[in-house]
Order: C-alpha cells, then structure tokens, then sequence
C-alpha cells in the first residue's frame, strides 16, 4: 500500500481514477462529490444514470490529480484504481472489477471475507478491502445510508485525502447532527477496515480504455448491435419476461412470512407494486396466501406496514461484521 507522501507524488504526474458502483437511493454519486470536494488538488466527477430508480444498480466516476490539465475528460473512467463497492449484491450482478490494473484496489461494503471476494470476482491480482459499512450506518446513523461509510475505508487505503478534509466536505454538505454523525462513522470506518494488500503496486501511469463491459452480455434478450447492445423481449427468448431478472437484489432486506400468523387477509397482495406475494389455488378452489418470492420483491416493506396480525417481518441480508483474512495472507 503507498503511503500518504507517495500518493501525493503519484498526483503531481498522473491522475487516480475511481470508480463507485451503488444501488438508486444509497448515494454513490454524493460519495463522488464528496472525494472532489475532500481533494485538495483538482477533480471531476460524472454520475452515470441508466434505468435510475430506487435499488437499481448505478455508477460514478471520479478524477483526481494536482495537474489541473490532466483531469479536464469528462468522459466515463474506464481504468479506475480504486473501486468501491456500496452493496454486496452487485458483486454477482455488476462486473464491479472491469478496467481495475494489476495492484488496483477494489473496497466493498461486506462481511465476506476478502478470498471469497476474490473468487466471487474472478481476479486475484488486485487489492481487495472490506467494510461491514452497513451495520455502521445502522448504528451510528439510524438509516442504512453507506456511502459516507465507505469513504473511510477509502481513505484507510488510497491516503487521496485525510479524515480532516472529508470532515471539512461533509460539514460544507451536511447539517449540524448529520454531518457530526457522518464523521463519526467515517472514523469508525477507518478503524474497522479490513485490508487485504497483495504487495502490488498499480502502474498509475496507464489508463486504458477497455471495451464496454459493465453489463455481462448472454443473457437471453441482449443483442449486440453495430454500435452498442439493447435489451430485447421476444418471447420466445424471454417467455416470461421478468422471470429472468432478478430485480430481488434490488432490495436490502429478505423479507420473511410467518404461515402461522398469517391470517390470509390477502392485504399484502393488494399493496404489493411487484407482484412479489405468492398465492397458490387450495383444494377448495380459493387463492391462498403462499410466500414471498424473494426473486422480485424488491422490500419496500408495504407488506410488512399493512399487514393487521404481523404475519411478515424483514432481516438483513447479512450477517454481523467479520475479518476472515488470516494475517499471514495480508489481513490486518
Ligand atoms: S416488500 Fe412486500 S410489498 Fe414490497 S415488494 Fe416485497 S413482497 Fe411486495
Ligand atoms: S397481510 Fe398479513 S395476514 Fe394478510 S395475507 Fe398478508 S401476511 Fe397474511
């Protein structure tokens, strides 16, 4: 891992790149400003927007050095050095490693440990830390709101700007108990990070533009075109539409029914805006409540607020925090 005075060495030259992946809501792009503002040189950054609604996956980019004249592109980052990661389920969902060099550092808020991180991602020559930055934000901040959070265990890897210089950004930002609750999450951050440094320092001077790869093309109803790809539906390729996108991941909660409660009102299945309640037809002709399809349900929790006999509750969809990295393998 380079240290503060080299980092600032590196900014004279070149530029570091990031990259954050978030869900619609979490507040990736606010973490992007706030690196911009935290820096003490000069930066850019760009939200990218694509289907934007609550929970569904989004992007920023962000760009840093003390050369005003290399930082000018506003054009998407497609070598980042540093990748954070807000959500553990984009792992599965987002090609969240793409463009990211040899020794480039990838941050996800998770309690996996860092080699499963590795497996899941398919690269083992990168850098990998971890944050249980959820169980922080619940915590410190009542909400799980983690993109403060997770610029912490940025600053414990990258050195691009001091605790100090984020207080100052989140201050300028935020109001009084917020922004004082924010900073208090921000330093626990940094303590509890979970680093896994491969001993591989970056190339910062490479910035390659890699093909677009974000969304993992084969899936049934992605076509490549001349330009670009589009999303399709045929049905005979998707016969069922939305059965094959698991819009579930969208939500942060496992939403949980209880058959012995559950009085079959059948009040749940009214409200829900995803058709994600399961009613099955019973022996006497009648529809009967069944279940939560976790496939869909993307936890809004309307069903947990209306239903009369608290027949549903939520759990989230990780544990408690965990280091798993041994420190002969380079945890800390
Ligand atoms: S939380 Fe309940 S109402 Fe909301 S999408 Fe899931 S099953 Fe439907
Ligand atoms: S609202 Fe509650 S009691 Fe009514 S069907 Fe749904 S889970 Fe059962």
């Amino acid at each position: 891992m380079l240290t503060a005075e080299q980092i600032k060495e590196v900014l004279m030259n070149n530029v570091i790149n990031l990259r954050f992946h978030a869900r619609g809501g979490q507040g990736g792009v606010t973490a992007s400003n706030l690196c911009v503002e935290a820096f003490y040189g000069y930066g850019v950054c760009q939200p990218l927007f694509g289907a934007e609604r609550m929970g569904s996956p989004t992007e920023s980019y962000v760009r840093l050095s003390s050369n005003e004249d290399l930082v000018r592109s506003n054009e998407q980052v497609y070598g980042p050095h540093f990748v954070s990661v807000l959500d553990p389920s984009l792992l599965g969902e987002i090609n969240v490693t793409a463009g990211i060099p040899k020794g480039g550092w990838l941050i996800v808020n998770t309690v996996m440990d860092q080699i499963s991180i590795q497996d899941v991602v398919g690269r083992k020559d990168i850098n990998i830390a971890t944050i249980d930055a959820t169980n922080i934000a619940l915590d410190v901040l009542g909400r799980n709101i983690t993109n403060t959070i997770i610029l912490g265990a940025l600053i414990r890897v990258s050195h691009l700007f001091t605790v100090n210089e984020l207080s100052d950004a989140i201050m300028r930002r935020f109001k009084g108990e917020i922004a004082g609750k924010n900073i208090k999450a921000i330093k626990q951050a940094i303590e509890d990070t979970c680093v896994y440094d491969m001993g591989t320092e970056i190339d910062f001077s490479i910035d390659t533009k890699v093909p677009w790869q974000q969304v993992k093309p084969g899936l049934p109803g992605y076509k490549d075109v001349d330009k670009a790809g589009v999303w399709y539906c045929d049905e005979n390729v998707i016969p069922y539409g939305s059965s094959q996108i698991m819009t579930g991941s969208w939500g942060e909660w496992e939403i949980i029914w209880d058959s012995e409660k559950c009085t079959d009102c059948a009040q749940c299945w009214y409200i829900c805006p995803d058709f994600a309640i399961l009613r099955v037809k019973g022996e006497d002709d009648l529809w009967h409540m069944a279940g939560i399809d976790n496939f869909h349900c993307k936890s809004c929790q309307n069903c947990i607020n209306i239903c009369p006999v608290d027949a549903i509750s939520k759990q989230l969809k990780q544990g408690p925090a965990s280091c798993a990295v041994p420190e002969d393998q380079g945890g800390e």
